[in-house]
């Protein structure tokens, strides 16, 4: 799965299709009619987690990845499903799996960039106040919460706890502030670590417990199970990471 570090250098790289005009759009997807963006020019293409947003003149295309997204650039020889494809008279774009829709209102009425981890605009101090409303819930499942750290995927999630010695299965309420404090801010410099790992294509080689065999500090073998109530997969050290419950 994609996740925010990684569909930021995505956005990065279709950079230079902002300013250009869009010569032809198209989709296999029956309830997204393409011909409104034809002659349209792009303004913007930003991020919101795990969103590829595109801003035309006064309107937006809003672009979630989900699981299977993908995107590629100047080729279009992907076989999933087709949800939109731009060609420019400079290159083209395409989108593919993963939803696609229009946007009328204004980006800050729909979006809250504040929960956006990556975001010039994240509110630390707000994710601490909403981790406070679900005391009885796994942290594991709170990290992944978007409405509370948009954009934040397992490998943060993960990797975070295992910076801050926290086992997944660890409930909110447990955690004394300090700790909780603690764990968003090693979410945050989490991601911005994995931006730079990725854009030198050396990430794999820096995750201590995501999809690893041994703990990097005890050689122990690391825990690889279901957690919480989404069944997804936790990984972490049973030596470093304390349960607090
Ligand atoms: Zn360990």
């Amino acid at each position: 799965m994609p996740e925010a570090p990684q569909i930021r250098l995505i956005v990065k790289d279709l950079q230079p299709f902002v300013g250009q005009k869009i010569i032809k759009a198209t989709t296999q997807e029956k309830d997204f009619e393409p011909k409104r963006l034809e002659g349209e020019t792009i303004k913007e293409i930003l991020v919101f987690g795990k969103q590829i947003l595109i801003r035309l003149s006064d309107f937006t295309v809003r672009y979630h990845l989900l699981m299977f997204g993908k995107v590629k650039i100047n080729e279009s020889n992907e076989k999933g499903k087709l949800r939109l494809g731009l060609k420019f008279s400079k290159g083209e774009f395409s989108f593919y799996a993963g939803t696609i829709y229009y946007i009328d209102e204004p980006l800050d009425e729909v979006f809250d960039w504040t929960t956006d981890v990556m975001n010039p605009k994240w509110d630390a101090t707000k994710a601490l106040g909403k981790l406070a409303k679900h005391e009885d819930e796994l942290i594991s499942d709170m990290l992944i919460d978007q409405d509370i750290f948009n954009g934040l995927g397992n490998k943060g999630v993960n990797e975070a706890l295992y910076r801050t010695k926290v086992h997944p299965a660890s409930t909110v309420g447990a955690l004394p502030i300090n700790k909780r404090k603690e764990i968003i801010k090693e979410a945050v410099d989490f991601s911005f670590d994995y931006l730079d790992w990725e854009e030198k294509g050396v990430a794999k080689n820096h995750f201590s417990v995501y999809l690893k065999k041994t703990c990097p500090v005890h050689g122990t073998p690391i825990k690889h199970e279901e957690i919480g109530k989404n069944g997804r997969k936790c990984h972490w050290c049973d030596e470093c990471q304390k349960v607090y419950a």
